[in-house]
């Protein structure tokens, strides 16, 4: 039997496994929930009916996300992981054969996803200092149908300013832009209030990251209600197991433990920059660059990535490797210290 051609270099997503004393690779919290609201939330699952199917729309959830955002519930899709909601937009809003924009780097699952599609990848390269030149993105998104990309970006963890994103969003009227807002929880530039604005603008976001619940795959794709009706019919309908549901909506009505959480994050993640930094200034032949990050993680540029990975992953440690950087995400106090010391130790020799 053949199968699809676009199946050849198709390979499982390859997530660090094993045992690490130190896990700064795959950008979550680095809070876990308090007890206190871990046995609520056990209390509360011990009610559901198992036997019965969960909401299709994931009311609950969806209403304390919307209460969270301060946007209306009629605007919200809910998703298994904002992962499932790409996959879904793909297939409800373009045609086999449509063209798709993405940037380069960025988030890698954008591409495996259309082209499971069969949608045609257009990919507009940064900049060398890892920054989208929006003129030429503009410029091929006016022949797209339409154009996804991280803001703030992972792995760069750059950001692009909402002015810039509404001159994209004005000028390319028939493209629809997705913008996938993983990480507004550590920055403040926002679309999200706009959907009722454009037409052409579809927002994600995820309790993956500052919301810390990456075990529970909850993701929510937000555009106006014309969209979001379709959205709803697209989909699975039961995409977002009750289980899921109920810790999702719990927590996120946990305005003052999210705020208190997502502050201290940025508290680490500057912390971690600032000492990098240092590392830069003093190891200016290995260490390229460190960019100022408006996520949970940061990028450091070096020719030294594979070296550099292996030896922190034999010290127990793992970070994210990519082939001119590594992506190293705020952790604990305690886990940045021996990130920060491990990394001195190797490049000391040099
Ligand atoms: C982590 C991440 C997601 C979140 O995916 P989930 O499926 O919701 O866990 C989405 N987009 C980007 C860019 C991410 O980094």
């Amino acid at each position: 039997m053949k199968l699809p051609d676009k199946l050849v270099k198709l390979k499982p997503y390859d997530p660090i496994t094993g045992s690490y004393a130190v896990r700064l690779d795959a950008n979550e919290s680095f809070f876990d929930l308090p007890q206190v609201l871990k046995s609520k939330i056990a209390d509360q699952i011990e009610q559901l009916s198992f036997n019965r199917y969960p909401d299709p729309i994931a009311t609950e959830v969806v209403n304390a996300f919307a209460a969270h955002y301060q946007i209306s519930p009629d605007c919200v899709t809910a998703g298994n992981g904002s992962d499932e909601i790409i996959t879904v937009l793909l297939g409800t809003f373009m045609e086999k054969g449509q063209k798709l924009v993405t940037v380069s780097p960025d988030f890698s699952m954008y591409g495996v996803y259309a082209a499971l599609a069969e949608i045609e990848v257009v990919t507009v390269k940064k900049e060398d200092n890892l920054q989208i030149d929006m003129n030429k993105l503009i410029a091929a998104c006016q022949q797209a149908n339409a154009v996804v990309f991280s803001n703030p970006c992972n792995p760069t963890s750059l950001g692009v300013p909402r002015s810039d994103i509404i001159r994209l969003i004005e000028s390319a009227p028939d493209c629809l832009v997705i913008v996938d807002e993983a990480y507004m929880d550590f920055w403040d530039e926002t679309v999200l209030d706009l959907v009722n604005q454009y037409e052409n603008l579809i927002v994600l976001r995820t309790c993956s990251k500052a919301i810390g619940l990456a075990a529970a795959r909850m993701g929510f794709a937000v555009a106006d209600t014309y969209k979001t009706n379709l959205l709803r019919a697209a989909k699975s309908p039961y995409n977002c197991d009750s289980i899921s549901q109920k810790i999702c909506a719990t927590v996120l009505q946990e305005r003052t433990l999210l705020q208190r959480c997502c502050d201290e994050i940025i508290v680490h993640t500057q912390q971690l920059y600032a000492r990098i930094s240092e590392l830069v200034r003093r190891y200016p032949d290995l260490l390229e660059c460190v960019y100022p990050p408006r996520t949970n993680f940061v990028f450091v540029k070096t020719a030294y990535a594979r070296e550099i990975f292996e030896q922190l992953e034999q010290a127990g440690i793992a970070v994210r490797c990519f082939p001119n950087g590594l992506r190293i995400c705020a952790g604990t106090r305690r886990e940045q210290t021996i990130l920060l010391s491990e990394l001195e130790r190797i490049l000391m020799p040099y």
